[in-house]
């Protein structure tokens, strides 16, 4: 069964949607067009006054080097280094990536002399807990992490009936300026290290490991989302190797599976070519939420660089090279990107790609604080899905886990950023 990602959860769609209602019977809504515009924030821009676009990191204080950052080889190395057996590298991968710990209280297998100072040069902690919410019901659990610059990132842990789902950042901050989203608002502070990306699985893996997520149906994390903060394909050598350990089989990695993890894109070209050629066969979604280069390039700024058609290429060419049906997202906004004509033009241009390579996936906008954007109605929305659906392209409608805890798109370290200040 394919595993269709997020974050996000199927809303049903009412029974009107998959009816294929008689056109002539409904005559088109007038429909307002909505630009898209700031209110209460000023998007930054660049010299030639375009939303300013970060790709490079700032430069700031590397986070300490971690096991999960080094090859293996490496790791035997370091081992040497310090005048250790290399069998002491693998001790130590296996209480990290099996056992979730990095306590040397629970190494007993390791000799007691020096045994703090190797877990602590090995292991160093990369993110102190600085809060948590828990939704009402138990099911989503969303941390905020404080890493060693005081730079904050959350992930956000959603129980499934058969899957564990964790999301998570790639990046503290973001920079590709999209106004509609509560990361993109505060700009990118830096990348994250391979380090700090893994240990966001290892600790929801000890959360679970520990109960902490109710009723769980898994022992361990399932599924990931890269749909946290940050872009990923604009970090992309730690993002791959953080996709690689996780799809290396434990004790030496975290076990999981390839098609089980999600990576999303506001659509960088040349690194979607590159990902392709990875042989990962990772699933992969493009971040759309406008058919047309017109409104895009106001929701997506970095659709001034590359354009839908060509993101829609490079989507196309991602399912050639792995046979992995890629998915569109698509967040519906009210008056702004919802109109059915719309939805045609997506649909049409993605059947003019070839038929069964895509699956697309709207889903309601979950609006940041302040926003003067809303949601699409529910009818509105079910009527885009329908016409997707009619096109014969397949359509599930999610909506937002967790809204109650400022559940998605990096609204908590806003909230928390907000509090602080
Ligand atoms: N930078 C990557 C991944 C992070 S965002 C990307 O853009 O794909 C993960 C998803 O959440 C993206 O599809 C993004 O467009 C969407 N998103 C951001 N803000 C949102 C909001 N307020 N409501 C609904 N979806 C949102």
């Amino acid at each position: 069964m394919p595993d269709f990602p997020p974050i996000t959860e199927v809303r049903e769609p009412s029974a009107a949607v998959l009816r294929d209602r008689d056109e002539a019977e409904r005559p088109e809504r007038e429909q307002r067009q909505v630009r898209p515009r700031t209110e209460g924030w000023q998007q930054k821009t660049d010299a030639t006054g375009r939303p300013l676009l970060q790709f490079a990191s700032p430069k700031r204080g590397k986070p300490p080097v971690h096991l999960a950052d080094l090859s293996a080889e490496e790791r035997a190395a370091k081992m040497k280094e310090l005048g250790l057996p290399a069998f002491r590298a693998k001790q130590l991968t296996a209480h990290y990536f099996s056992h979730y710990t990095s306590d040397p209280a629970e190494m007993t297998d390791l000799p007691a002399a020096g045994r703090e100072e190797l877990v602590a040069g090995m292991l160093p902690p990369l993110l102190t807990e600085a809060r948590r919410l828990t939704t009402d019901n138990g099911d989503t659990i969303k941390f905020l992490w404080r890493l060693h610059d005081g730079a904050l990132v959350e992930s956000v842990l959603m129980r499934y009936p058969e899957r564990v789902t964790l999301c998570i950042s790639s990046q503290a901050g973001c920079g590709m300026n999209c106004p509609f989203c509560a990361t993109g608002q505060a700009g990118l502070t830096r990348n994250l290290s391979t380090g700090e990306i893994i240990d966001q699985i290892v600790r929801a893996n000890r959360a679970l490991a520990n109960g902490e997520l109710k009723n769980s149906p898994k022992e361990r994390v399932t599924n990931i989302v890269f749909m946290g903060m940050g872009e990923p394909l604009a970090n992309y050598k730690r993002v791959i190797d953080a996709v690689r350990i996780m799809t290396t089989p434990q004790p030496a990695g975290l076990g999981m599976s390839a098609r089980h993890i999600t990576v999303s894109t506001v659509g960088l070209v040349p690194a979607i070519h590159k990902l392709a050629e990875e042989k990962i066969p990772v699933t992969f979604a493009l971040s759309l939420h406008a058919p047309d280069d017109q409104l895009r390039d106001e929701l997506i700024p970095v659709n001034s660089r590359w354009k839908v058609d060509e993101a829609l290429d490079a989507a196309r060419a991602y399912f050639e090279a792995t046979g992995r049906r890629v998915s569109i997202e698509y967040a519906l906004i009210k008056d702004m990107n919802d109109h059915g004509w719309r939805a045609d033009l997506l649909a049409e241009k993605l059947n003019e790609r070839g038929r069964g390579w895509v699956h697309v996936n709207p889903i309601p906008l979950n609006p940041t604080p302040g926003s003067v954007w809303t949601a699409s109605d529910p009818d509105v929305a079910d009527e885009f899905v329908r016409r997707l659906i009619v096109a014969g392209v397949p359509t599930t409608l999610r909506d937002t886990r967790g809204k109650e805890i400022d559940g998605a798109c990096g609204q908590l370290a806003a909230a928390d950023a907000v509090s602080a200040s």
